[in-house]
Parts: structure tokens; sequence; C-alpha cells
């Protein structure tokens, strides 16, 4: 008899727990597809050094802490140097009837326990400038909710910068709209390589790849892919080892004009100035042309 009873609780537990979540799911999948604009810091109080230094402005550019290779503690340092958008990414899958399958911000794993079983939900966050710096962020709760806060606190403190350049054979505009040059990352089975495009190739890639690529500042891309890609965790990370090998990797100095190479950020006035010193070069080009034709 008690058996029997415990088992019927078990079930009405399981039945309970089953349901409420899945609501919440596609609550909190809603909110986070939408780029939210990051929250004011005027009530923050820095609790490290490093975040003092920020909030009385001493450090003013995010370069200056990653060069050193501080370590950020505090997400707020990081709202308060750049300006980031974010967005969720598709690791998961629904559950349900029908095959279920559709793809979905958040992963739903079990664990089998005696009182039943204990879903848990992860999911991976990505924030970038959309010039030159991304983080990614890998968060996993019992809630939907938590797992997306911390994936995008981790994602915040995991901001690292990128070279963007002009590298393709193709093209040769001397503009970073694209890498400098191929390079390959890996995680698990997973390899992928990015190639430099010509301008206005847009990003040949897999759709996650390309929010990661898009809110870095990459317009150009090219990839290649091996293992198992389905494996979506495992592909995003090999798509940050490779991101990181672009700054890793040394470069001669001579090969920085010859390949446009940007680190990190481009300054608005830098970009305007470039933007019109293309404008002249092009309209100088024309005049040289329209001379020479007459
Ligand atoms: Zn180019």
């Amino acid at each position: 008899m008690f058996m029997a009873k415990r088992k019927e609780s078990g079930k009405k537990e399981e039945q309970g727990k089953t349901k409420k979540p899945v609501n919440k799911v596609e609550a909190a999948s809603k909110k986070g597809r939408t780029a939210q604009k990051t929250v004011d810091i005027s009530g923050w109080k820095p609790k490290t050094e490093l975040g003092k230094k920020v909030k009385n402005r001493e450090i003013t550019n995010i370069d200056e802490i990653l060069d050193n290779s501080l370590r950020i503690l505090e997400l707020e340092i990081v709202d308060a140097l750049l300006n980031l958008e974010q967005d969720l990414l598709l690791i998961g899958q629904s559950k349900g009837k029908f095959g279920g399958g559709s793809r979905r911000v958040f992963r739903q794993t079990q664990k089998k326990t005696r009182e039943g079983n204990k879903p848990k939900f992860s999911t991976i966050a990505v924030v970038g400038d959309k010039n030159g710096h991304v983080g990614i962020g890998f968060g996993k709760s019992k809630e939907t909710v938590p797992a997306r806060e911390k994936a995008i606190r981790k994602a915040k403190l995991n901001i690292f910068k990128i070279r963007r350049g002009c590298g393709s054979w193709e093209c040769g505009c001397g503009e970073p709209h694209s890498i400098p040059f191929t390079v390959t990352g890996k995680c698990g089975s997973v390899e992928i390589k990015l190639i430099p495009a010509p301008k206005g190739k847009g990003l040949c890639c897999e759709k996650e790849i390309a929010k990661i690529l898009e809110l870095a500042g990459v317009k150009d891309v090219w990839t290649k892919t091996r293992g198992q890609t389905k494996n979506k965790v495992n592909f995003v990370y090999s798509c940050e080892d490779a991101l990181r090998k672009l700054v890793k990797t040394k470069v001669q100095p001579e090969h920085f004009n010859t390949l446009a190479i940007a680190e990190g950020s481009l300054a608005e006035e830098q970009a305007q100035e470039e933007k019109e010193e293309g404008k002249e070069g092009k309209e100088g080009t024309e005049e040289t042309k329209g001379t020479a034709q007459k």
C-alpha cells in the first residue's frame, strides 16, 4: 500500500514538474531572442580595484584591461566601457509530440532520481559591440531565467578582442571587413576553419556561428567545418577558439598595413577618417581614370 501511494504521489509530482518549466521556457526564450540594451550603471558600487578605476574614469578603454590581462570580476566594468548587444544561441531542442525537435535557446537535460526526473536548463549567450569585441558564456541552472542570467554574466566576463582585416587575395581593399588570415579552432571532434572572404560576400557559415561573427564585427567570411557540428556547444566553443587565435598569432610588422589589420575596436574618428580617405581615394582614382580616358 505504502509503495503504491508513494508511486502515485511521485507521478503527480512528475506531471507537475514537467508541465511548469515548459511554459517558463517559452516565456524566457521569447525574451531572450530580442537583443536587449544594457542597463545603466549609475547605482553600481564597485568592489574590486579595477572596478573602482573604471568608475572613476581612470580607465576609459577596455583594451587597457585586455592588453594587461587583468581579470574582470564585475560585469559592470564591461557595461561601462562598451556598448554591448547580446543574443542567445539555439543550442537545444523542444520536447514533445510529433517529434518535437524545433530549435530552442535552452538545452534541457535530466537526471533520474528516486523522486522523479530533475530537469536542468543550459544556454549559451553571446555579447559583442560589433566592433572587435565578443564574449561567449555558458550558463546552467534548474530554472531557465537564472541559466540565462548566468550565461550573460559569464559572456561579459569572458570578453576578448579579435583582429579584423582584409586577407582575401580577391579583394585587397584595405578595410577591416573580414579577417586578416585563416584560422582554425577545435573543441571535441568539431573543427572550424575561418577563411577571409572578399567584400560583400557575407557570412558563409552556420547560423549560430554567424551570430557570433556578426557581434564580433566580421562581415565577410568563408568557413569549412569538420566533425559533429550538430553538437552546438562544441561548435560554438571551436569558433571561440578560432577567434582567439586571431590575436594569439604573431604577425610581422610589415603585414599590418598590407592586411589592414585592426586590433580590437576601431575608434569612430579613425573609422570616419578611413572612410573619407577611402572616398577621396576612390574619387581620385575615378578622376585619374577620367583624365586618362580624356
Ligand atoms: Zn577587402
